[in-house]
């Protein structure tokens, strides 16, 4: 049994931080941002291999934390609920690099319910997280094994044996430019539109081109996304991108259109050219998850208590 910082408290830190006090680890996390502050607490939340590399690993964590949320959507307390829906593309495509971490995936054909201007699609049952309600459920079963969460910004990593712990487990996100000082971790900017529920019970995702568009229900709510902003820096949502969002979206489901919206949101993706996940000393690394946190989650976690070994 070790006793392990986890510095981070998104769905990266505190996926691990559960994992770590499951496998018998006396288990702290320090965060500069709780939870329903962070970057995860914005996203979608669609299981969905997007902006992270590289393709074998994230393919292979993909399919591990499918198996998880799949098992998590039978209690409605945890936010996991399994929804089907539809990818769709302008020209014919092949199957998704990822094909192979989902356990079904079923060609959606002109004449098969395409929206109009589509010619091909996919479709698929996948999880969908409802993030404020997700966060603090795992926060809830950290805190049962023991765990705790403690808001703390730090400057950068402190030697493992300093404060007691044996090792670090580095999951700040974006903060990785300064906490780990890597700047090839950068700001992907993402905005999205809450709506009111309208009764939508599919996801409908539209990735190619240069616009990411995506609606995606919830229990009470819908997310309607959303923008893909490189380097970009601003949290503030902006009304302009956010009527192009509700424009494309409504091309899709055209009920988004007359929906309430409920709020504005953004988040920056914490992109890296790969995933970051090593054990380097005392330290574990575990960061630049881009678009798909929470869809690499639990198989990083499981990857993570590996590293950490039993000390
Ligand atoms: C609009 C949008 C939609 C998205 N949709 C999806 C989706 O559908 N599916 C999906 O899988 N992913 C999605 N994502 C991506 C997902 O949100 C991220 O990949 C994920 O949140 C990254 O999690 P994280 O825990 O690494 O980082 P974060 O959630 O940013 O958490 C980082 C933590 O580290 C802490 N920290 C940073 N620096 C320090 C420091 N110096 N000291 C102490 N603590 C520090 C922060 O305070 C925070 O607690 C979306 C993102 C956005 C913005």
């Amino acid at each position: 049994m070790a006793r392990v910082i986890v510095v981070g408290a998104g769905v990266i830190g505190l996926t691990n931080a559960v994992r770590l006090a499951e496998a018998g680890h006396r288990v702290d996390v320090l965060a500069r941002d709780l939870p329903r502050e962070t970057t995860s607490a914005v996203a979608a939340a669609l299981w969905y291999p997007y902006l992270a590399l590289p393709q074998d690993r994230v393919t292979a964590w993909a399919a591990r934390s499918y198996e998880v949320f799949a098992d998590l959507a039978t209690d409605p307390a945890t936010g996991v609920r399994m929804h089907s829906g539809t990818e769709v593309f302008r020209s014919l495509t092949q199957d998704p690099w990822w094909r192979d971490a989902v356990p079904s995936l079923r060609r959606v054909t002109l004449g098969d319910g395409l929206p109009p201007g589509y010619a091909d699609g996919w479709t698929f049952v996948t999880p969908v997280v409802e993030m404020p309600v997700y966060l603090d459920w795992l926060v809830a079963r950290l805190t049962a094994l023991g765990g705790t969460l403690t808001r703390l910004s730090l400057s950068g990593l402190a030697p493992a044996g300093e404060g007691g712990a044996d090792v670090v487990v580095a999951c700040a996100g974006l903060g990785a430019r300064l906490f780990a000082g890597d700047t090839s971790v950068v700001p992907v900017r993402g905005q999205v539109v809450v709506v009111r529920q309208f009764g939508l019970e599919e996801w409908w995702l539209d990735t190619a081109g240069d616009t990411l568009t995506y609606i995606v229900p919830r229990a009470d709510e819908i997310v309607v996304g959303g923008t893909e902003e490189h380097d970009e820096w601003s949290r503030t949502p902006d009304p302009a991108t956010a009527g192009d969002i509700l424009d494309r979206a409504s091309a899709l489901v055209p009920a988004v259109r007359g929906a309430v919206v409920v709020r504005h949101k953004v988040g920056l993706r914490p992109a890296r050219p790969a995933v970051r996940l090593e054990r380097e000393g005392d330290v574990v690394h575990c960061y630049g998850h881009g678009g798909a946190g929470v869809t690499l989650s639990w198989g990083c976690a499981d990857e993570v208590v590996g590293l950490v070994g039993s000390v």
